[in-house]
């Protein structure tokens, strides 16, 4: 299915900014661009697009995987406990905010008995060039102390212990049982969720639905990874504003009516330009 042509409907194409027009046109023009994208995303929101062949599937993970073998997530960490804290830190936060202040962190604690030792105001302070850290930097402290009390100090090998310990939701569950235990789990975060409603992959109002259709469409084999390959096109490929649908692997197997091909190697940079 490699290089089948990608075939689109006019209507669907939203319009690409005129070519030597001019600033104001350009600009313009790329209003016009998020518009006919937001409508799109809008549609899939919906349910509205044709459905995925199991075949379909199969062949999008084919290539997301011979494009990226062994994918990584892009949090540091250095045992289950960091991994842990850093997927704590991450929400409503990026990964690269976590990686700049953890190293420090890491250092003094990467244990929960040295986090309950290191104490909340030097935690804080330690964390405080990332979002909600007053809160997050509480819920550590308690979720150290719960794991020494009830788990020896280990970070359980179980989804119901796990977001049992504060600040552990689902998805940080499902983080922790795919990177350090090696479970089959798809965690939702943002970019999957956006790319499961605008792919048509997996439909869903909320992130659980979301995991769901997932869990139940993804071919087993490709289940382990899914979880990166899937955040890493959405947080690279599938991106919020400027989908870059022109340089996507799997782009004429999504179902997504916004596609957009841009006509220049021109056009394409400024789109880059404009997400960097
Ligand atoms: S073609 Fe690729 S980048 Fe464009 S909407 Fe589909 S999955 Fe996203």
């Amino acid at each position: 299915m490699a290089g089948k042509t990608i075939r689109q409907s006019p209507k669907a194409v939203p319009s690409l900014p005129a070519r030597g027009g001019g600033k104001g046109n350009a600009k313009a023009a790329r209003r016009k661009d998020r518009k006919a994208q937001n409508k799109a995303d809008a549609e899939a929101g919906r349910g509205a697009l044709p459905q995925w062949t199991n075949a379909e599937i199969a062949e999008a993970f084919r290539r997301l995987a011979a494009a990226n073998p062994a994918p990584r997530g892009e949090l540091e960490h250095i045992n289950p406990f960091t991994l842990l804290v850093a997927v704590v830190l991450s929400a409503q936060a990026t990964d690269a905010g976590v990686n700049k202040a953890t190293p420090a962190l890491f250092k003094l604690a990467d244990t929960p008995e040295k986090m309950e030792k290191l104490g909340e105001t030097r935690l804080r302070s330690l964390i405080k060039t990332i979002g909600l850290y007053r809160t997050k930097a509480k819920n550590l402290i308690a979720l150290s102390r719960q794991l020494i009390a009830e788990h020896g100090g280990k970070v359980p090998h179980d989804r119901a212990a796990l977001e049992a310990l504060p600040g552990v939701g689902r998805k940080t569950a499902n983080v922790v049982l795919n990177v350090a235990f090696g479970e089959p789990t798809i965690a939702v975060d943002t970019h999957i969720f956006r790319l499961g409603n605008r792919t048509g992959l997996a439909v869903g109002k909320t992130p659980l639905e979301v995991e769901t259709k997932l869990m139940e469409v993804v071919p087993e084999r490709y289940r382990l990874n899914a979880h990166h390959w899937l955040i890493l096109h959405g947080r690279y490929v599938c991106t919020a504003r400027r989908p870059l649908c022109e340089t996507c692997i799997i782009a004429d197997l999504c179902k997504w009516p916004g596609k957009t091909i841009l006509s220049s190697s021109a056009e394409q940079s400024a789109a880059h330009r404009e997400l960097a």
